[in-house]
């Protein structure tokens, strides 16, 4: 071997080893690469069918060892395909992105939404939404986000139980006043007072409706009572009325048939006497003018006899016939009493409270715009004082609905024993209390109506064993010049307004 042939044998070898080197190194390379790109491919897989199937294509040809080259136009429909899907990601990336923005944007709208909540919701639609690049990151927003929703529902709910529960118990009041303003018969206010008792125990919307709906059986039977009662007495006054006519078409008929025969019976006698007359003037001897007379007066006195027993027949016929009238009309005017006391009695306890059975609103406001009407006719002293019990609320809560509601009744009736019997005292309602006093001053009111406040609260009330002391708060003031009957009552108001902020349990004046 020449140096020459042996420098080239080298060269050679060097060059074989070289590209044995660059083989292996690229074959190494490609190894890597496909491991890469069949994973790759594996972690793509399920996004789309067809991206499926060339995927699979693609790495069954690295694992052949398919030359790059024929490698290529697989590569090449694969990046569009992936392109495709990157657009369709990012779309959907898009999409979730104002999907979220905007759920967190309604969730910061709710009300009752606690305020650390809101904070960090703000913070998280502000900036943290923004840093989020890719759908993988929304997991944890989205997991916040819902969590958000439950904490919001829970605020919410527990919101609505409260505002239902405030709705509700606002609900129980209404119903409480409005079962108290209702003046019905003894039995039904028995019923009435069941019903009430119920809603004490009850808060729940169901039972109040429920109740609501007993309560308007209870007035839908009265008034189907009431009717009854007027209906009955109206039969009764048609029924009178009726026999009536009947009788008097009875009596005329009966009188003209008796006229017809007390006619014929006149006619008779007066032929009678007639012929006898001639008779008597014709007759030649005292024996035929006897036996004439004697038969003549025998028919007479018979025809006298009919006419006695038709009259008399005809009286008892008018003195029944009147006596049936009359009772029928001393029942109805009996009928009549009850009915007009009955609704004497209606109106009067129209104007009475159910649950105090003192003068309510309506009985009050009329009482009041008169006094107010008065006073502008001819100016005098007239105090009107407002009252209301102080902390009833709390009488309610700690002993039940029933014992609030003697509460009242007995504060009634000692307000009602403690006032001058010139005074007209009301309920307004509720726990609210107003008192009129004509004749008297504001100042010369205020020693009385401190009495009243001391009264009340030296009533000795006993709750479970428990003492209880209840005060009264007062605001009063006197009619003036220019006044109206809201414009005094405001200033009450806000006499009563100033006792309730000093302290309560006092009174305070307003001129
Ligand atoms: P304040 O001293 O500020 O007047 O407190 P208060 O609790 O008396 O006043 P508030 O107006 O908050 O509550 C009045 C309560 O009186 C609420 C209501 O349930 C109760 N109430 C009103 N009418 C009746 C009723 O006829 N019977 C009963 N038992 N409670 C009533
Ligand atoms: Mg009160
Ligand atoms: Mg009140």
């Amino acid at each position: 071997m020449t140096e020459k042939s042996k420098a080239t044998d080298k060269k050679l070898k060097q060059a074989i080893d070289a590209r044995m080197a660059v083989e292996t190194a690229r074959k190494h390379q490609v190894d890597i690469l496909s491991n890469l790109a069949a994973k790759l491919s594996l972690s793509c897989k399920g996004l789309d069918t067809e991206l499926d199937n060339r995927l699979a294509r693609f790495r069954s040809a690295l694992v052949k060892g398919v030359s790059f080259e024929n490698l290529s136009p697989l590569i090449d429909e694969l990046v569009g395909l992936l392109q495709n899907q990157e657009a369709v990601q990012l779309a959907q990336q898009r999409d979730l992105f104002t999907s979220v923005q905007s759920a967190g944007k309604q969730l910061q709208k709710t009300k009752g939404l606690p305020d650390e909540t809101r904070r960090t919701l703000r913070h998280l639609l502000d900036h943290e939404i923004n840093n989020v690049q890719s759908t993988h990151d929304y997991i944890p927003l989205l997991d916040q986000l819902i969590s958000f929703y439950h904490q919001a529902l829970q605020t919410k709910l527990a919101a609505n139980q409260g505002e239902g529960g405030s709705v509700s118990s606002q609900m129980a009041k209404q119903l409480l006043e409005l079962a108290n303003e209702l003046v019905l018969e003894d039995e039904s206010t028995d019923q009435i007072k069941v019903i009430k008792n119920t809603i004490t125990d009850s808060d729940s919307l169901e039972n109040l409706l429920d109740a609501a709906i007993k309560i308007i059986s209870v007035i839908v039977k009265n008034i189907n009572k009431e009717r009854q009662s007027a209906q009955s007495f109206l039969t009764s006054l048609n029924q009178t009325l009726e026999e009536l006519h009947h009788s008097i078409v009875s009596t005329s008929k009966h009188s003209e048939s008796m006229n017809v025969e007390f006619n014929i019976l006149n006619k008779s006698i007066e032929s009678k006497i007639k012929n006898l007359n001639e008779q008597t003037q014709q007759a030649t001897s005292i024996s035929s003018l006897k036996e004439l007379v004697d038969n003549e007066l025998k028919s007479l006195s018979e025809d006298f006899i009919a006419k006695e027993k038709l009259e008399q027949e005809d009286r008892q016929m008018l003195v029944s016939s009147f006596d049936s009238i009359t009772k029928r009309i001393v029942t109805l005017e009996s009928k009549l009493t009850t009915y007009k006391k009955r609704l004497n009695e209606q109106r009067f306890k129209s104007l009475l409270d159910g649950l105090t059975k003192l003068p309510n609103r309506a009985a009050f406001d009329e009482r009041y715009n008169h006094e107010m009407h008065l006073f502008n006719v001819q100016p005098s002293d007239v105090t009107l004082a407002v009252i209301d019990v102080d902390h009833f609320k709390s009488i309610n809560d700690r002993f039940g609905h029933t014992a609030g509601d003697i509460t009242l009744q007995v504060i009634s009736k000692a307000l009602q024993k403690s006032v001058r019997k010139s005074d007209f005292i009301a309920r307004y309602g509720g726990e609210e209390f107003v008192l009129l006093m004509p004749g008297v001053s504001l100042e010369n009111a205020a020693l009385p109506l401190d009495k009243v406040r001391k009264v009340i609260k030296n009533i000795p009330f006993k709750f479970r064993e428990k003492q209880i002391e209840i005060t009264i708060s007062v605001g009063a003031t006197q009619f003036k010049k220019g006044d109206t009957p809201l414009k005094a009552f405001d200033r009450a108001d806000d006499a009563l307004y100033e006792a309730k902020n000093s302290g309560r349990d006092r009174l305070c004046t307003s001129k």
